[in-house]
């Protein structure tokens, strides 16, 4: 119908074509309310029912027990580096990580402001190209919690299992994979991930609490930044970011009818499959992440010849194929493959890659 383009980004990402075609829909006149949700009092029934029916559709997508709270904030994961260590302070002073990649190295450093972090395992001896086994795991005396990040979203690492941590609080930044497979959230203390990958707009974070581990902040914890406050506030103790929100609602809803987790699961396994296995069978493409550790999510791929970098990306362009650039740090090409990105967007991409190959 429309001039929709196959887009790769890494975030903030696609979006269902129908999801926006609802939001579109609804733009002007929500529901005969005269308005769009955007103009409407987050405290009216209204907005209070649609991020109600949003939560509740959240949890029964990825089968949130009852002693887990489910809180839509504001600020990105990246804020969330500083609000982990800062909202369970009271579980004590050593927290572990686990290094994989970039963005476990900035939930690190930032933690480290507000606690002592212990790196019990980190990928950098073999180039971050494997995920450390958990039996390589040295863990401090008495962690109050264990992070992993289990999706590396620059990198393209990502764990293909699921630590087991006993009594201590695992604690996921599933910014880049929530929603992608199904997980047991029963394993995990505390999820949590910015919506621009595989949620929904930015300007949303969800972050997903044991019960239990809620109210063990620091005093100095801004008022804000509470994960207690958020929870006795229904997640508007202020204004929250509404039409995101709402979008994330309808991309919930999306979900459902495609199946839920389980059926995005198998689609997504099988577009990285296709991706990874048309990779490894080319002598001019190549990636470098062990087969256990490849992320079914960011796909990073090097061109034999970097001189023909730019050449491919604007070949790609032309073919209505977007965003395939790595990122700055690293370089060479990533494809991001969420959700929303359809598995004809994987077909006609690898067309273009070995149209590519055979002319270079
Ligand atoms: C994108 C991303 C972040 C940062 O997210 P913001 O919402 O921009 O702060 C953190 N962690 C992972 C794994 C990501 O993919």
């Amino acid at each position: 119908m429309s001039q929709r383009a196959y887009n790769f980004c890494s975030g903030p990402a696609a979006l269902p074509e129908e999801v926006l075609a609802i939001a579109r829909d609804e733009m002007l006149d929500w529901h005969g309310k005269g308005m769009s949700v955007m103009e409407m009092s987050h405290r009216s029934d209204e907005f209070v029912g649609v991020a109600q029916t949003a939560e509740n559709d959240l949890r029964k997508l990825m089968g949130i027990p009852d002693d887990y709270a489910v809180l839509f904030l504001q600020g990105g994961a990246s804020q969330q580096f500083a609000c982990i260590p800062m909202n369970l302070a009271g579980l004590g002073p050593v927290a572990d990580y686990v290094d994989t990649g970039i963005w476990s190295g900035k939930a690190i450093d930032e933690a480290s402001r507000y606690l002592k972090v212990h790196v019990a395992a980190t990928a950098k001896p073999n180039g971050y190209i494997h995920v450390p086994g958990q039996r390589t795991w040295a863990h401090s005396v008495a962690p109050s919690y264990i992070h992993v990040t289990p999706n590396e979203t620059i990198g393209g690492l990502q764990y293909q299992w699921t630590p087991s941590t006993g009594k201590v609080p695992l604690v996921a930044d599933m910014s880049s994979e929530i929603l992608s497979r199904p997980i047991d959230v029963s394993r995990y203390g505390l999820i949590y991930a910015g919506a621009q990958k595989n949620i929904g707009p930015s300007g949303l974070t969800v972050v997903i609490i044991r019960k239990d581990l809620l109210g063990h902040a620091s005093p100095q914890t801004p008022t804000m930044l509470n994960y207690k406050v958020a929870a006795d506030n229904g997640s508007m103790y202020n204004t929250p970011p509404t039409f995101s929100i709402y979008l994330a609602g309808q991309v919930f809803k999306w979900l459902e009818r495609q199946g839920g987790v389980e059926t995005m699961g198998e689609i997504n396994a099988r577009k990285a499959a296709k991706l990874y296995g048309y990779i490894d069978a080319s002598d001019y493409y190549s990636n470098p992440i062990q087969p256990d550790s490849r992320s079914l999510m960011n796909v990073p791929f090097r061109l034999r010849d970097e001189g023909q970098n730019k050449a491919f990306l604007a070949g790609a362009e032309s073919a209505g194929l977007l965003n395939l650039q790595g990122h700055r740090s690293v370089g060479g090409m990533r494809a991001s493959i969420y959700n929303a990105v359809p598995e004809a967007a994987i077909d006609r991409l690898l067309e273009y890659m070995d149209e590519f190959a055979k002319k270079g």
